[in-house]
């Protein structure tokens, strides 16, 4: 059965169930219907993992052992997020498709079956808990062979209106605390699927990240009355020498302690909480920042960067008044054939060392003609 929900920018989502149970929604500006049926026969679903405390740090540790046996960078011919045409019957049962997203077939975060509550975060005799949570696929265009910077800017409007549509929707779950979409993109970072498409994660515990981020704004606006976030936008508007994009509703910089060799924060002029937040005026100017940092980035060595863009938002439930939307794209290859690799200190000490400063990868951004 459809139903079908009107959103804003001329857009309509259609949620259509799968043969097993699962959701998919397209998301379309072109008046579209969909009725196609998912005919794959029924496959049994892996249940919910685990949720670990790692005690030396208080951190939460997901365990998703079924996800070993994921499909590993099929051919076109076989790819899953593929409109179904023909003989292969794809995720999408659709024949074409603008955004779609849906449940993840092996999930690493599921939702729970009754009531759910994390166990006390004590130490070494923590409960084992349930790696409750949601886990979903976004699709940016049924153009296997497409990436982000090559969408037209009217489909990243559409793709941004199915982000805030899933994050208003997922922040509504009571087992929901945290909401991350991301992409990954390139083999060097561990991409499984060649088409184009991120992911949702809809975490219910805090992400160790987050955790420092909250307290570390807290402390600030208790100790200054402001928003940190706020502030370090400040700085990179007062310092221009790593802005490497801006427009009426958007900057985009690369971070005065960036982490890695090209590391890009974009970030609304008006601050908000998360991407439900956005006005229509942002909403509208985004697809210009985006996809102008995403041409820059391929740009600068004239081949397909490996990045991993994701956004940051204030947790569902706390730290809305002191933390803020952010899109980051972090991308670890500093040359043609050179990558950055979490060594020693990274990995094993969370001491980044950079070996390029911010303000040269900003140059070379910049540099790039679009
Ligand atoms: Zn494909």
């Amino acid at each position: 059965m459809n139903e079908i929900v009107e959103l804003t920018a001329g857009v309509i989502r259609t949620s259509r169930s799968m043969n097993d149970g699962r959701t998919i929604r397209y998301y379309d500006t072109a008046g579209q219907s969909r009725t196609a049926i998912d005919e794959r026969p029924q496959e049994e679903q892996p249940g919910i993992g685990e949720l670990r405390l790692d005690p030396l740090l208080n951190e939460w540790v997901a365990m998703a052992a079924h996800r070993q046996s994921r499909i590993f960078l099929p051919p076109k011919e076989l790819c899953p997020l593929c409109p179904t045409t023909g003989e292969l019957l794809t995720e999408i049962p659709e024949k074409d498709f603008e955004v779609v997203v849906f449940d993840n077939k092996s999930p690493s975060l599921r939702p729970p079956t009754g009531d759910f509550a994390l166990p006390d975060e004590v130490a070494t005799d923590t409960d084992e808990g349930v790696a409750a949570g949601k886990c979903e696929v976004i699709c940016f265009t049924d153009n296997h062979g497409g990436a982000f910077k090559d969408l037209s800017p009217q489909r990243v409007r559409t793709l941004l209106e199915a982000w805030r549509d899933r994050t208003a929707e997922l922040s509504k779950a009571p087992y929901i605390e945290h909401i991350a979409p991301f992409e990954n993109r390139g083999e060097e970072i561990g991409v499984t699927l060649a088409h184009p498409h991120g992911q949702i994660y809809a975490y219910s515990y805090l992400p160790p990240r987050v955790v420092k981020m909250l307290e570390i704004a807290v402390a600030h606006k208790a100790k200054t009355g402001r928003v940190l976030f706020d502030d370090v936008v400040a700085r990179e508007l007062r310092d221009q020498v790593r802005i490497i994009a801006q427009n009426e509703h958007w900057v985009a910089y690369t971070p005065y302690a960036s982490r890695y060799p090209f590391e890009i924060h974009v970030a609304p002029l008006q601050p908000v909480a998360d991407l439900t937040e956005l006005s229509p005026a942002a909403c509208d100017s985004f697809p210009a920042i985006s996809l102008e940092v995403m041409k820059r980035l391929d740009g600068v060595f004239g081949i397909e960067m490996a990045y991993i863009a994701a956004w940051h938002q204030a947790p569902v439930r706390q730290g809305r008044d002191v933390l803020r939307l952010h899109w980051q794209i972090t991308s670890v290859r500093r040359a043609p054939g050179k990558l950055k690799y979490l060594a020693g200190s990274e990995s094993a000490m969370g001491a980044f060392i950079m070996d390029m400063k911010p303000e040269q990868s900003a140059q070379q951004l910049k540099d790039v003609k679009i």
